[in-house]
């Protein structure tokens, strides 16, 4: 029996998971496929129950489904409550459904590994309010940063992250607007910048002032298409260590495939397997 995970959302343009996991698969030598589903929004429950059976191994959650199947699933882990977002979900042998979110832990082995550290004890400061900002936000405050500075477009946006995240360490979390005199002043102190907007990759330009940035500060873009983004590029160009949220995507890809089979370690597989598409200039955003 050949098994399954779908990846549930709409709309999907991108093949960089189908490749990723596809290439797990095949490299484990498990007999299963990964396939994207572009579902309406009244399709999504059905889906859900029908990944019950036994040929399925789970199922991977994208825009804009990632708050929706909380309330589908049996079962969702605290972090992925916490956080308010379900960005995979694992059948267990008895059946059950239980979504959890890969974003949190992806996020941190990347960005640690751009640190080169811990972000413990940084002074982060994070743009965006949606829901990869919150995953973001939430494992900068578990991981110990001494303060947290959130500043969105929207203001009451990351407000509401803020009420949602605020207990998740004993960082201090400030939200402010992204283009007022707080956030400039949150770039000028912070060791760790984070772009968790869709600017650089729907809109153009960048939300990070590179310029006001410290010499030995870090930047981190979520964005990966286009491959490099304005904001990666200017922070080079400055002489900063930066990189683009490729090895994140990695990286909560590695974590999801082990929880689905059980098999560790490929996250090597999968960057070898999605480098082509990662450095293709005509992927569209
Ligand atoms: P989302 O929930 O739709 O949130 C979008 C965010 O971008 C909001 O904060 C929004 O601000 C902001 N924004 C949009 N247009 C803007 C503009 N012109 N100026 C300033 N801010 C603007 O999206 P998401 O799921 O959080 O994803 C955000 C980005 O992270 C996407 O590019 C996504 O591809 C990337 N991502 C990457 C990974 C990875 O593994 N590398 C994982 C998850 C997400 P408002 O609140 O004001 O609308």
């Amino acid at each position: 029996m050949t098994r399954r995970v779908a990846l549930l959302g709409k709309p999907l343009r991108r093949r960089h998971s189908v490749v990723m996991h596809n290439a797990a698969f095949a490299a484990a030598g498990i007999d299963a496929e990964y396939i994207l589903r572009e579902l309406e929004p009244d399709e999504v429950e059905g889906a859900i129950a029908a990944a019950r059976g036994r040929d399925w191994l789970g199922l991977g959650v994208t825009a804009p489904y990632k708050q929706v199947v909380a309330e589908f699933v049996d079962e969702v882990e605290p972090d992925a409550q916490a956080i308010g977002a379900v960005n995979n979900i694992v059948r267990r042998d008895d059946g059950r459904l239980v979504g959890f979110n890969s974003d949190a832990p992806g996020f941190q082995a990347a960005v640690e590994a751009v640190l080169d550290r811990s972000i413990e004890g940084l002074d982060v400061v994070v743009a965006g309010g949606g829901g990869a900002a919150h995953a973001v936000v939430f494992t900068c405050l578990r991981a110990g940063a001494r303060t947290v500075t959130v500043g969105n477009r929207t203001v009451e946006h990351a407000e509401a992250l803020a009420t949602r995240i605020r207990g998740a360490g004993s960082g201090a979390l400030e939200v402010v607007d992204l283009g007022g005199r707080g956030f400039a002043d949150a770039t000028e102190r912070a060791g760790l910048a984070v772009n968790a907007t869709t600017v650089g990759m729907l809109d153009p330009g960048m939300t990070i002032d590179v310029n006001l940035l410290r010499a030995d500060a870090v930047v981190f873009d979520l964005v990966y298409v286009p491959p490099e983004t304005p904001l990666v590029r200017a922070a080079r160009a400055r002489g900063l260590r930066a990189a683009n949220g490729s090895e994140m995507l990695i990286q909560q890809g590695a974590i999801a495939f082990e929880r689905w089979t059980g098999v560790a370690g490929m996250a090597g597989v999968m960057r070898e397997a999605v480098a082509p598409l990662l450095a293709d200039v005509t992927v569209q955003a």
